[in-house]
This record gives structure tokens, C-alpha cells and sequence, in this order.
């Protein structure tokens, strides 16, 4: 079956083998001149047990192999500098170039944590001038940049609200969780000392606000809600929500990780929230994945800013800031110095870049998942009619139907050149394909996947082996998930058998060439 391709996608017969396996003695990529200082004892100096004549299984390769080695390692990736990087929740968006110039701006890159605040007040502006924007979009009154992600931002919320009510004589029991939620949320509420209750979705996929009143008691700490949700809704009554808690002397966290929606828009500070934390590393741009780097500061009202983690940016007369760690409510310190500095650097520039026009890249994020989604719709099973927000989820439902599933898709998208979608998240969509395009993509880039996703779907209605035993133009082929996270192999060491050593990285057979590792 030929497979028309309407991208580019990576050479086929691109391989590349260990660089222990390139190795050949003798061989190397630098020449010494030769030595001009007196030869020292290095085993008077040292002791002869420290002294190594060479290293054992070392790679011995030329500058070119290395140089090459590294370049083609590097062409494996997927980056959102290669193409369309749809997967839900986690807001790949593009960051723009001029984001990495500032923060390697001489002055910001080298200035040192310990430098005495005298000499780092630009920095310290640069926090100031952040935390004021980051206010004004969240509508909230005072603010953390500490937290190095978003769920570290959780975790600081709810300890701000655990030492809140403590300090008003009970500390509460609970935190109310939607089924909708990130999995980072019942984790969060967990650490924090914490019991988790659910909260089933009714059936438009919004949080049950006749359930919620009857869950809010005395014992109920908090309402922890993502707004919008994780199926890219917003929730409508989220007000009444608020009061509800309220009313009962709980608060509302929400989880800022979708702010992607809302900024410029509407300001949770607005409608009810009493904390949130925000991902910069999403929604105000900086090249993130494989774990890291983030920064998740947390917005909060006046009433939990006693509490916030120190040190706190403070102004003194005259203007001067500085970072004040005598603060007796404080929570403590949850991260080193003052934060990420790096990333609140590049969402700063990012904030300022867009001014105002901030308001336009969320109005083009919610433009993009709704294009996609009309023109997907029918295709792939839509579970929720809400209106989506800026990312849209479907199920594989339709699919199934020939055995196909969400993750034989996300596979098959591989082919056409389009990192896949988020799979089988969130969890009360069985089978969910988590679409957030973001405002990055064109609608020419919209297009070419909503023609990918067209023919795939096309494809399991026809020929559903195709899509189930995808990806074809890759390396490798399906990898073995479950193995790599429960025996990962982490260490290159010598074996007489080199073609077993890989092995268990192919579930199904490799049809092409096998790789020299
Ligand atoms: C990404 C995300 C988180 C967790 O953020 P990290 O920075 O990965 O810790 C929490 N909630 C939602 C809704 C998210 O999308």
C-alpha cells in the first residue's frame, strides 16, 4: 500500500550505533603538542593505586566520527522547531528566538545567587516586573516565582492554604479533586497530608456543582479544579463554584496549567480563585519536555500572602528591592534562591514581547483547536460538545470498531511527519486523542494535519494492520513501553553478544535492515 506523505519525514536508512561500537584503537580527535614541562612522578604524586593508564572500553574514534556521531543523534528528536507538536495538556508552543537572546544577555547569564542584593538589583527588577504581569493576568494580589514546575507549584498551594487554615485552628482533612483533573493533582493533595475525594463530571463533562454542595463540609479543605478542565472546557459556573466553598470555609485552588486559554481574556483573580499556579514553561513559552526545565509560580489573594514561601521580593525606600527571609508565617522555602531564573527571564520577554497582543495568541489557540475540531468531527468520535477552549479530545471509539486504538493512531502519525497527540489522557475519555495545537501552527500546518488525521482514520477503516503495526519510516519500530520503564537498560557495557543487547527495545519485528546495535 503506497502511502501519499504530504511531509517531511526522517531518512529511513538513517542508523547510528553506539559510539562505543565505533570505537577502534589508536584512533583520536585532538593532538597534543608535545610536552615541554618536566615529566612528574604521578605515582609518587598520587599514589600508585590512583593512576590509570587508560580508561577502560573508552571510545577511540576520530573528531569527524564524534562530530558526526552527535549531529545525527541530534536529527533524531522531534522538536517543536521541526514541525507541529500536538500534544495535549502540555502547550508546545514555539519560543521565539528572542526569548533565548535576553536571557543570555550578559548581566542576566552571569550574575551569581550570592552576589549581595546591592549588586543584583537588575535582576531583582526583572522579578519585580514579572510578578506584576503575572499579577495582572491572574487578577490575583500577591505572588511566588519559586516553584520549579507546576506540580511543585501544586504542592506549595496547598501548603499555603494547609498553613492558612491551620493558623485559623484547623487544618481541614480534605481536597476535593474532579475526575477531569491532572494526575499531578490527587498526587499534590496526597503529599500535602491531605485525602483525596472524587468528584464524578455530569454528563456535558463539567464538574457536578448539585454534587459539590452536598461534598463541601467542614472538613473539606479545598476545591482543586483545572479551568479550563482538562477536556479544553472552561467551567461555567465557576463562580458559584467559589461561593459554594466559600461559604463553608474552603477555598478554590485552580490549576493555571491552561492558562493558554484564558490570558487576556478573563482573570481567575475575577471569578473566585484563591490560588493558582501558573506553568511558564507553557503557556509564556520556554523550550520544556523530557522532564524539564520548568517554573510554576503561584498566585494567590491577599489573605495567603502571609504564608508564601520566603525569600520574598520586597521594595524598600527609595525603590531598592530586596529579598526579605524574615517572614514568621512562611511555609519555608521550596526551591533554591529565588527560582528558575533562566525561565522566568524568557517569560518576561515573552510577556513583554506580546504586550496587550498577549490577548491574540490565546484568541488564535482557541481558533486553532476549533478548527481542527470541526474538521475532525465525525472522523474521530467527540465524547463532550462543549465548546473547546484551546485543545480539543476525542476518542478512538469509531476506530475500535476495526481493533484500532488511540495509541495505533498517535503511532501512525509518526509517519506523516507530526509528533503524536497526547494518548489515553484525560482519563475519563476511554481512548482519548488530546489535541492543543497551539497559536504557533498556520492554518496551512492545521491543514496538513487535519489531512494526516483524515487519512489515517481512512486507513483503519481500510486496511487497519497498517495503522495497528505503525510507525513504518522510523528507526525503530513499536517500542517496547512497559519494558523500557520497568527494566530500562541505562548503562553501554561490552558483551561477546551485541545483537541481544537491544533486543527487548522491538516488540514487533524490524522489517528493514537490522541496526548495527
Ligand atoms: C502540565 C500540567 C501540570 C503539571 O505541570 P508540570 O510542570 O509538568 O509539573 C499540571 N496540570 C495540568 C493541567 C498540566 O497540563
Amino acid at each position: 500500500m503506497t502511502t501519499k506523505i504530504n511531509k517531511a519525514t526522517r531518512h529511513t536508512s538513517q542508523n547510528e550505533g553506539l559510539i562505543f561500537e565505533k570505537s577502534s584503537p589508536g584512533k583520536r580527535a585532538f593532538e597534543l603538542p608535545p610536552l615541554d614541562v618536566p615529566i612528574v612522578d604521578a605515582n609518587a604524586l598520587l599514589g600508585a593505586h590512583h593512576r590509570h593508564d587508560g580508561v577502560e572500553h573508552f571510545p577511540e574514534v576520530s573528531e569527524i566520527e564524534v562530530l558526526r556521531h552527535f549531529t545525527r543523534l541530534s536529527t533524531w528528536n522531534y522538536a517543536i522547531d521541526l514541525g507541529m507538536y500536538p500534544l495535549g495538556s502540555c502547550t508546545m508552543k514555539y519560543n521565539p528566538r528572542v526569548n533565548e537572546f535576553v536571557a543570555r544577555l550578559e548581566g542576566l547569564a552571569t550574575e551569581h545567587p550570592y552576589q549581595p542584593q546591592e549588586l543584583s538589583q537588575g535582576c531583582l527588577k526583572v522579578l519585580r516586573l514579572l510578578e506584576r504581569c503575572l499579577l495582572e493576568i491572574t487578577g490575583m494580589d500577591a505572588i511566588t516565582l519559586q516553584p520549579a514546575a507546576g506540580a511543585q507549584g501544586e504542592l506549595t498551594g496547598l501548603l499555603l492554604i494547609r498553613a492558612y487554615l491551620e493558623k485559623q485552628g484547623n487544618a481541614r482533612k480534605k481536597v476535593l479533586i474532579p475526575d477531569s483533573a491532572h494526575g499531578t493533582n490527587p498526587a499534590t493533595a496526597v503529599i500535602a497530608g491531605y485525602e483525596v475525594e472524587n468528584i464524578k463530571s455530569e454528563s456535558h463533562g463539567q464538574i457536578d456543582v448539585d454534587k459539590l454542595r452536598d461534598l463541601v463540609t467542614e472538613n473539606v479543605a479545598a476545591l482543586m479544579i483545572t479551568n479550563p478542565s482538562t477536556l479544553g472546557i472552561f467551567e461555567q459556573r465557576i463562580p458559584e463554584i467559589a461561593e459554594i466553598l466559600h461559604a463553608k470555609g474552603a477555598l478554590l485552588y485552580m490549576d493555571g496549567a491552561n492558562m493558554n486559554a484564558l490570558t487576556g481574556i478573563t482573570r481567575p483573580g475575577d471569578f473566585g480563585v484563591d490560588v493558582m499556579h501558573l506553568n511558564l514553561h507553557k503557556t509564556f513559552s520556554t523550550p520544556h519536555g523530557g522532564g524539564g526545565p520548568g517554573t510554576g509560580p503561584v498566585a494567590m489573594k491577599k489573605f495567603l500572602e502571609p504564608f508564601r514561601p520566603v525569600p520574598v521580593l520586597v521594595e524598600k525606600e527609595g525603590g531598592r528591592l530586596a529579598l526579605d527571609s524574615n517572614r514568621a508565617d512562611s511555609i519555608g522555602r521550596v526551591k533554591a534562591f529565588v527560582g528558575n531564573f533562566g525561565l522566568l527571564v524568557r517569560a518576561l520577554a515573552y510577556i513583554l514581547a506580546y504586550g496587550p497582543g498577549v490577548r491574540q495568541a490565546t484568541e488564535d489557540a482557541v481558533i486553532n483547536a476549533n478548527y481542527i475540531r470541526k474538521n475532525l468531527e465525525g472522523v474521530f468520535d467527540l465524547p463532550y460538545e462543549l465548546p473547546s477552549m484551546h485543545e480539543v479530545v476525542f476518542s478512538d471509539a469509531i476506530q475500535k470498531k476495526n481493533g484500532v486504538n488511540t495509541m495505533d493512531i498517535a503511532k501512525r502519525l509518526i509517519d506523516y511527519g507530526f509528533h503524536p497527540y497526547t494518548t489515553a489522557f484525560p482519563l475519563i475519555v476511554p481512548g482519548a486523542l488530546m489535541i492543543e495545537p497551539t497559536e504557533s501552527e498556520s492554518k496551512e500546518e492545521c491543514d496538513l494535519f487535519i489531512e494526516a488525521m483524515r487519512a489515517i482514520a481512512q486507513e483503519a477503516a481500510e486496511n487497519p494492520a497498517l495503522v495497528k503495526s505503525a510507525p513504518h519510516t522510523t528507526r525503530v519500530r513499536r517500542l517496547d513501553e512497559v519494558g523500557a520503564a520497568r527494566k530500562p537498560i541505562l548503562r553501554w557495557k561490552p558483551t561477546d553478544k551485541p545483537e541481544g543487547r537491544l533486543h527487548h527495545a522491538h516488540k514487533t519485528p524490524h522489517p528493514e535492515p537490522t541496526p548495527t546495535v
